[in-house]
């Protein structure tokens, strides 16, 4: 048997903005592309001018370049499926079309909106489950010759065979069955002649020899029907997986209204395109020994073979911070710094003046305490601005001219920077202070706050004069 070569396919629609769930969908598809080394394909389903907001799906190509998923084949790329957007693949949606008007497999419908609203309304009234009551399967064709005559607007349904049973290959849930005559007589063609996101979606996946579809679970019935078009034509029926959909921490479909459903919000708050990934990989995936990992390491852990079936996914902000704080600390003292000065740049302009290897000297010993690249504006400004000493912090000191006056002595010290630190541990313990106490007394003066870096990280960002004017103005 020769082996087939895996082939999968991101295919957003450009009505909106890229979100979580989109993004999810897409990095599934690259991901078992790359691992089964397999191709993966960028198809742009633009069949609805009316809802195109992203003309040559520029912002899609930008967002996914951002996020460092790339495609062997789409827009701008090329390749041998050309084209890949929906909006110039009419002619190949006209010709299967013809296969299944050849077949016997189609049939115009003439019903309007109207009518069909009605028989709809009647149907749920009647507790019936709303279907296509085939209505213009029993016109004669003379019937049908005179509507033609007479330019009645018509559509193209697919004819099921309600007596059939169809079986789809699903990763997660194994082999799904769904009975045909639950489905309805469902749409090809609109009556302006343009195609439905249910067969354009369809001939696309067949012509370009898609083996794999991993999209969301509310696509499952759109699934049953599509099945049922690709034994029409004798096609091989790709594998599905489909993927739960998002849920916020309450259990409610993500929406809008929830922080980070758009990429643009993530974006603009400091989250990392690999923290976002890794989150995405990771989510309703089971369990790892280790969270944190690269497309590389996702590749090679992830086991597509054995998919859990999972129930609801939770998109859990706290968590993405969480693994953001670890990729910034798993970044190189130079990248942070470059994916941090955008953000610095807009509250401390000076910082486009500054030696680059102090701004990341400063990050790097303040890097664990901030969770977005956002949040360094704020770590930072100590350096920037010298601290205002909170009356409430330093109330928390009962022995604070104790404290002061050892502060003091140590600035007369030769050894001063070098030696701070360790002397000042040595008076701590001399004069049966908790040297915590201590260390939060002088943080307090240099930085404004009891928690942060260590005493000699601090004086080594500040510079030995810095450090010593704002102590002896903190001591008084
Ligand atoms: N354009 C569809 C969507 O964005 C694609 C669904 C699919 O992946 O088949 O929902």
């Amino acid at each position: 048997m020769t082996h087939q070569s895996e082939r999968l396919r991101f295919a957003p629609s450009p009505t909106g903005m890229m979100h979580l769930g989109n993004i999810r969908t897409a990095f599934m598809n690259f991901l078992f592309a790359k691992q089964k080394n397999g191709t993966f394909v960028l198809r742009i389903e633009d069949t609805d001018p009316a809802r195109n907001f992203d003309p040559g799906a520029k912002k899609i190509i930008e967002d996914l370049t951002w996020l460092g998923v790339s495609y062997d084949e789409g827009p701008e790329k090329g390749g041998p499926f050309a084209p890949y957007f929906q909006s110039k693949r009419n002619k190949l949606y006209q010709e299967t079309l013809q296969k299944l008007i050849d077949k016997e497999s189609v049939y115009q419908c003439f019903c309007t909106n109207d009518e069909l609203d009605k028989r709809r309304a009647r149907q749920i009234a009647l507790k019936k489950p709303p279907r296509y009551d085939r209505a213009c399967l029993k016109l004669t064709e003379d019937a049908i010759k005179q509507k033609l005559d007479a330019k009645t607007p018509f559509i193209w349904r697919f004819k099921l065979d309600h007596d059939k049973k169809i079986t789809i290959k699903d990763l997660s849930h194994g082999e799904i069955t769904f009975d045909l005559k639950n489905f309805s007589d469902f749409p090809l063609s609109r009556g302006d002649g343009s195609f439905t996101f249910m067969f354009a979606n369809f001939v696309d996946d067949m012509l370009m020899k898609m083996t794999t579809v991993i999209r969301g679970e509310d696509h499952l019935t759109n699934t049953a029907g599509q099945a049922a078009l690709y034994n029409a034509l004798e096609a091989p029926l790709p594998s599905f997986w489909h993927l739960p959909i998002l849920c916020n921490i309450d259990g409610k479909k993500l929406s809008k209204r929830d922080f980070g459903f758009s990429l643009r919000d993530l974006k603009d708050a400091g989250f990392l395109p690999e923290a976002l990934l890794n989150y995405l990989a990771i989510i309703g995936g089971g369990s790892f020994k280790d969270e944190v990992m690269s497309i590389d390491e996702l590749t090679n852990t992830l086991n597509f073979d054995k998919i859990n079936a999972t129930g609801q996914v939770k998109y859990d902000v706290e968590k993405l911070k969480w693994i953001n704080n670890k990729w910034i600390d798993r970044f190189e003292p130079m990248t942070l710094t470059e994916r941090c000065l955008p953000y610095l740049k807009e509250t401390y302009p000076q910082v486009t003046d500054m030696n680059l290897e102090t701004l990341s000297n400063i990050l790097h010993i303040l890097k664990t305490d901030f969770n977005t690249l956002k949040d360094s504006v704020d770590a930072v400004r100590f350096y920037f601005e010298k601290p205002t000493i909170s009356p409430e912090l330093l109330a928390k000191f009962e022995n604070k001219a104790q404290l002061s006056a050892i502060v003091s002595e140590l600035l007369e010290k030769t050894a001063y920077p070098d030696e701070f630190q360790t002397l000042a541990k040595e008076k701590a313990k001399q004069h049966d202070i908790k040297i915590r106490d201590m260390f939060s007394f002088i943080r307090i003066g240099l930085m404004g706050s009891t928690q942060g870096p260590s005493i000699n990280d601090l004086l080594a960002v500040l510079g030995a004069q810095e450090s010593r004017n704002r102590l002896e103005q903190f001591i008084g």
